[in-house]
Formats: structure tokens, sequence, C-alpha cells
């Protein structure tokens, strides 16, 4: 067991460098097993691009005896058709629960493939991320549209969540129990995180990268080192998140990224510099080899100092 879930986590490491490309008009999936009833499915590593047609987000599978569970089904309804494919072939339960972690397009579009099903499925997100859902889900259709072409997003129409899952609540799929926390904000405005003990796994959307450098475009950097800080304390095994891993490759090393972000601008800071000096503050040596440094990085710095900025001009303490 602890063997093939090695061979698994090595397997995804690869993936991100191979040449796997679904084409846009057919997505195809391929679901990967962490442990038993337990899926993820193949996604690039990598920020959404027409190249990778959005393809982005490991959905997380999970199988139980009374329905399969899929947390973020992805970008559009290509990919969630093929996603059910996928599903269809290792299970005859119906999908029964999909959750939305964060209201970003590549991580919830693709509700619409699992609309149509009968009995039709419960589509459960946070209050906030429904209301953000709400307010901006057609102008992130277009956006998404305008980035990866009609012919990628047909078929794509906007389904809602209801806003059922609270903090501290628990979402019972099955025989699983998953606890569900809430963090906002943190990579987004509001981030749900559902972590199931008695399998010591942790799905957590947004809020941990693997060799990549995380997107802060919506972040709050001291909300989020909360946040991760907060997860590290876990039992965990396994942490589903924008790719899978051990928490070692995932939690610690976003976390690490952040501390530095936050710790060399405080520094900054201190010694009265301004923000012509913000990426030089930064000890980003170890980050360097990470996924789409040269352009996410400077751009990180620069929200990030804006923020230090801020509080330190209010007189806040330091996160
Ligand atoms: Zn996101």
């Amino acid at each position: 067991m602890a063997a093939t879930r090695r061979g698994f986590l090595g397997a995804t490491l690869a993936l991100g460098l191979a040449a796997w490309q679904p084409a846009a008009a057919g997505a195809r999936v391929t679901l990967s097993r962490l442990q038993p009833g337990v899926y993820v499915a193949r996604a690039h590593n990598a920020e959404v691009l027409r190249a990778n047609a959005g393809a982005v987000v490991p959905s997380l599978v999970h199988v139980t005896r009374a329905g399969v569970l899929v947390v973020d089904p992805g970008p559009h309804a290509a990919w969630g058709n093929a996603l059910l494919g996928a599903i269809r072939a290792l299970t005859p339960q119906p999908v029964r629960w999909v959750v939305n972690t964060h209201a970003h397009p590549e991580h919830v579009l693709a509700n619409a493939a699992f609309a149509g099903l009968r009995p039709r499925p419960a589509f459960l997100a946070s209050a906030a991320t429904a209301a953000l859902m709400r307010q901006r889900c057609a102008d992130c259709l277009d956006h998404l549209t305008a980035q990866l072409g009609r012919a990628a997003m047909r078929g794509t129409a906007i389904v809602l969540p209801e806003p059922a899952l609270q903090a501290g609540g628990w979402l019972q799929t099955g025989e699983t129990a998953w606890q569900v926390q809430l963090h906002a904000p943190a990579h987004s405005a509001s981030d749900t995180v559902l972590y199931a003990p008695q399998l010591r796994l942790l799905c957590v959307g947004g809020l941990a990268y693997r060799e990549r450098v995380p997107e802060m475009q919506e972040a709050s950097l001291q909300g989020w080192r909360h946040a991760l800080r907060q997860l590290g304390a876990l039992a965990a095994d396994t942490v589903v998140a924008t790719a899978a891993g051990t928490p070692a490759q995932t939690l610690v090393p976003t976390l690490a990224y952040l501390d530095a972000l936050a710790d060399g601008i405080e520094s900054a800071l201190a010694a009265g510099h301004d923000a012509s000096h913000a990426l030089d503050a930064v000890a980003a040596g170890p980050f360097r080899h990470w996924r789409h440094f040269q352009a996410r990085h400077p751009l990180n710095v620069q929200r990030a100092w804006r923020q230090l900025e801020d509080s330190w001009m209010q007189g806040e303490p330091p996160g």
C-alpha cells in the first residue's frame, strides 16, 4: 500500500514534465488511485494555458457505498464529461456530491457536466464561495473562453452550488466523514478544506502547490500562511491540492515560499527600504526551479509588499 502510494506520487511529478495533452474537443481523463476508493484525475501541474486546455486541476474522486464524491470537477464541460466517463469505468455508483473548494473558474466550471445527471448530485460550497460564484462566474466563463477558445468551452454553463458547507461542520459521504474547514481570506477570498481523518487525507483546493510558484492574485499572504500552519498540524499522509503529494511535498514548501516572501519583505521594511528593493529582499533561491518562477514570482512579491507595507504603516505586528 505504502509502496503504491509512493509510486503514484512519483508519477504525478513526472506527469508535469511529460507531453501529455488532452485535445480540447475530446478531453481525456485518467484517474490515478491514491488509496482504496480514492482517486485523482491526472492534470498538468501548471497554470491555465491554451496548450493545456485548462486541464490543471487534479479533481478528487471518492467512491463510497452510498455514491461518489467529486471535489473540484475542473474547468469545463469537456473535462467534466471525460471525468464522468472515467468514474463510470470505475463504479456503477451515482455521483451524489460535487464540492467546489473556491471560486476559481478552472476548479468549478465543469459542474456543468454533472448537472444533467439523474438523480441530480448535490452541488456544495461554503456560503462565501457560493456567493462569489454567483457574482463572478459569468465573467470567469467569458475570461476562460477568451483564454482557451470557444471549442474548449463548448457546453459549459454555470451551475451554482448550495451554500451548505460550514466551518467546523462535517460532510458525510457514505462511510467517510469529512471535516469542513474554511480559510478566508487565504489563497482566495474563501478557501474550503475537506479533511478525512480516518483516510489521513486532506483536500485543500488552491491552498498548496508542488514545485510550482503559487498564484496570489487574490491571496492574503498572512491569511494563507495562517491556514498552512493549521493544516500542517493535521495528521495526514496525502494532500490533494493543485497537485497531489505528501504534506512534505505540498503544504511544507508552499508555506516555506510564503514565509520567505514575508520574512524578506518585513526585513526590508524595517530597514526603511522602498518597493524598488522588493525583489532583492526575498531569498528566492530555493524556489527558482519551480514552474512559472520567472513570470509569477515578481507579481507575488509586488502583492506581498503592498499588503505588508499596509500592515506596517498601521502598526500591526508581523504575522
Ligand atoms: Zn485558485
